[in-house]
């Protein structure tokens, strides 16, 4: 067996070089790794193993202000862009680390930046961007409806001051890790018009500290184990009371303000997806260039070669849609098509790369020291959630080919 630690050492900066020629922002790349440097494969190998949350990295990156980056500066945030969002979560996975523990705080900003009143931004924005305060949870997702979202069945009934919500998520990620929470619940019943069939839907920014102290039972929360560290649950709404206060946006409408919210989510996963890929092919050449069998370098072999050369074309072809669908979100040009396809293309292109990677380390490949088999594993994600790259296909054959509608 190599020393991994050999292998990396002696061969990985060339291939950095290589593989960063072309990008984006590299000051901003080099600070993340800077910090990421400090949370090695064992780091994350251990956590994979007790499925446990990295807390020391969400603290690490929430106090060098980077997981503030979407956050105004007048709410004490960076202020970028999702281009520049986008490669602080590339470089975390690129790194060998996993931004799915933190990245939700920048899926949800939209939410609360463009659809939340001036008191909830007062309110929450500078203490999530100061990190006093965590928003990392979601809750959508319900198993009568899967990907069909307006089919929801959760409500949240108007009540005086309060709203009443009961219902079961199937998926919540991270609510134990999270002080506020975002829920989108039935608010009146839907209609079989097509036209106004996502009508009906509200979205609400729950404050999660004051559920805790205040109605303890009101929010079951049952862990989910997955086939990688992923900190999800099921959870079960039981009459839980929030203040009328806590819609955010307009009553009805919350499905477009998440629509809204998708294109962000997109791009930054796009992201992640080509940093994982980017981190396959590294680890696939360095193993190449050192293992030898039957008197040669494997990397000499087309057989191994090739499918890394294929894969890393891939990310790099798709890289560049994500780069491009990232700046016109920032320079507010209509970016959906792109969002759609840089989400598929880079999912794809980074399972191209896991593939690759896993057969070049040959058995090693399946050895949890290698850190190959845990990526693998979370890259795998990409192409099913939080939208499955089926229904991306269906989103271009109709919104872009202008084909008819298949559901
Ligand atoms: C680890 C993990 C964490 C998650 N965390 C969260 C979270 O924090 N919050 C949250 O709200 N959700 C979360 N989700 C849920 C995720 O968003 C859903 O899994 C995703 O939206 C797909 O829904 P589904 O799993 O019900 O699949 P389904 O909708 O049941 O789809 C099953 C299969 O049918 C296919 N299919 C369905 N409709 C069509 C169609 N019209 N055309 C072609 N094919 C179709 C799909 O492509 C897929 O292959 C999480 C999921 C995972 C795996």
């Amino acid at each position: 067996m190599l020393d991994q630690d050999t292998v990396l050492t002696s061969t990985m900066p060339e291939i950095v070089a290589t593989a960063s020629a072309t990008v984006d922002f590299p000051e901003l790349r080099e600070r993340v790794r800077a910090l990421c440097a400090e949370f090695p494969d064992s780091y994350w190998r251990e956590l994979d193993l007790t499925r446990d949350y990295p807390t020391r990295f969400v603290e690490a990156l929430t106090a060098s202000t980077l997981l503030s980056a979407l956050i105004p500066t007048q709410y004490g945030g960076l202020g970028l862009g999702l281009s520049e969002a986008s490669v602080i979560l590339q470089e975390i996975n690129r790194s060998g680390g996993h931004s799915a523990a933190c990245h939700a705080q920048m899926y949800t900003m939209g939410a609360l930046l463009r659809h939340g009143s001036n008191e909830q931004k007062q309110k929450y924005l500078p203490r999530i961007a100061a990190g006093e305060l965590r928003l990392q949870a979601f809750s959508i997702t319900e198993k009568e409806a899967g990907s069909d979202t307006t089919s929801i069945v959760t409500t949240a009934e108007r009540d005086g001051d309060n709203y009443v919500i009961n219902g079961h998520k199937s998926w919540t990620s991270r609510i134990e890790q999270s002080d506020l929470l975002i829920v989108l619940a039935r608010t009146s019943a839907k209609t079989a018009a097509k036209a106004s069939r996502s009508d009906g839907l509200s979205l609400f920014l729950v404050d999660l500290r004051h559920v805790r102290a205040e109605q303890p039972d009101a929010i079951v929360v049952e862990p989910v184990r997955t086939m990688f560290n992923y900190a999800t649950n099921q959870v079960t709404y039981r009459n839980l009371r929030i203040p009328a206060d806590a819609l955010l946006g307009t009553e009805g409408q919350g499905f477009r303000h998440v629509l809204d919210g998708w294109n962000a989510e997109r791009i930054l996963l796009a992201a992640e997806a080509v940093g994982d890929g980017l981190w396959f092919t590294e680890r696939a050449v360095a193993y190449a260039q050192q293992r030898s069998v039957f008197g040669s370098s494997i990397g000499a072999y087309q057989g191994v070669a090739f499918p890394i050369a294929e894969a890393y074309m891939q990310l790099r072809a798709a890289d560049l849609l994500r780069i491009d669908a990232a700046r016109r979100f920032d320079t507010e040009q209509s970016c959906g098509p792109e969002a759609n396809m840089a989400k598929y293309l880079c999912s794809t292109a980074s399972w191209a790369a896991a593939n690759a990677c896993l057969d070049t380390h040959g058995g090693y490949g399946f050895v949890d020291e290698y850190d190959v088999e845990r990526k693998f594993r979370e890259t795998r994600m990409f192409s099913v959630a939080p939208v499955n790259n089926n229904l991306i296909k269906a989103f271009v054959a109709t919104n872009v080919l202008g084909l008819p509608k298949s559901y």
